[in-house]
């Protein structure tokens, strides 16, 4: 599933680029380019405009109705049916939408602080605006808000997915 947010769903837009959802940040206020960008690439249209209504058969619209971003995003889990997956999450730029290539320590070597480059083994750059990704404190964070937001019937699961990334942090120090 892909999308185009208009203007209004800035922070949904870089939300569903975190969970690895190919999607567009259409910055406009025109409502046909918008359209029409849905129409040509597929995308379902994620807007806020209450007077935005579908012309053809093809056309998906989501209206979101949520002010906040992290409610907005359950708002679309509803709607869509979209979901967190391990494979695909951090995998896209969150500026540009470009899926993230892998690098090498190497080649993060100056270009990221050097407490950063120390602690971290995994890193990744943006083809488009060579931005270097890894995998910090802030995803964990976001994660276990989306993993709330996506599993909150599996309370169970939690205590285990906690002793897990504890494991994985006590590793990563020595
Ligand atoms: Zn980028």
């Amino acid at each position: 599933m892909k999308f185009v947010a208009d203007r209004m769903l800035g922070k949904l837009a870089k939300q569903l680029r975190m969970l690895g959802y190919d999607t567009l940040y259409y910055r406009g206020e025109d409502a046909y380019p918008l359209i029409r960008l849905g129409r040509q690439e597929s995308r379902v249209i994620l807007t806020r405009n209450t007077k935005l209504m579908a012309r053809k058969a093809e056309d998906m619209i989501v209206r979101i109705t949520e002010d906040k971003p992290l409610p907005q995003l359950k708002e679309l889990a509803q709607k869509a049916g979209i979901d967190m997956d391990e494979e695909r999450i951090f995998s896209r730029c969150l500026l540009c939408n470009a899926v993230l290539d892998p690098i090498s320590r190497t080649e993060a070597e100056g270009k990221v602080p050097d407490f950063i480059f120390h602690l971290q083994e995994q890193f990744f750059r943006c083809p488009q605006c060579s931005r270097i990704y890894w995998p910090g404190s802030h995803q964990e964070n976001m994660q276990r808000r989306m993993e709330g937001l996506f599993h909150h019937k599996a309370e169970g699961r939690n205590s285990k997915l906690e002793t897990n990334s504890n494991d994985q942090n006590t590793k990563s120090e020595t």
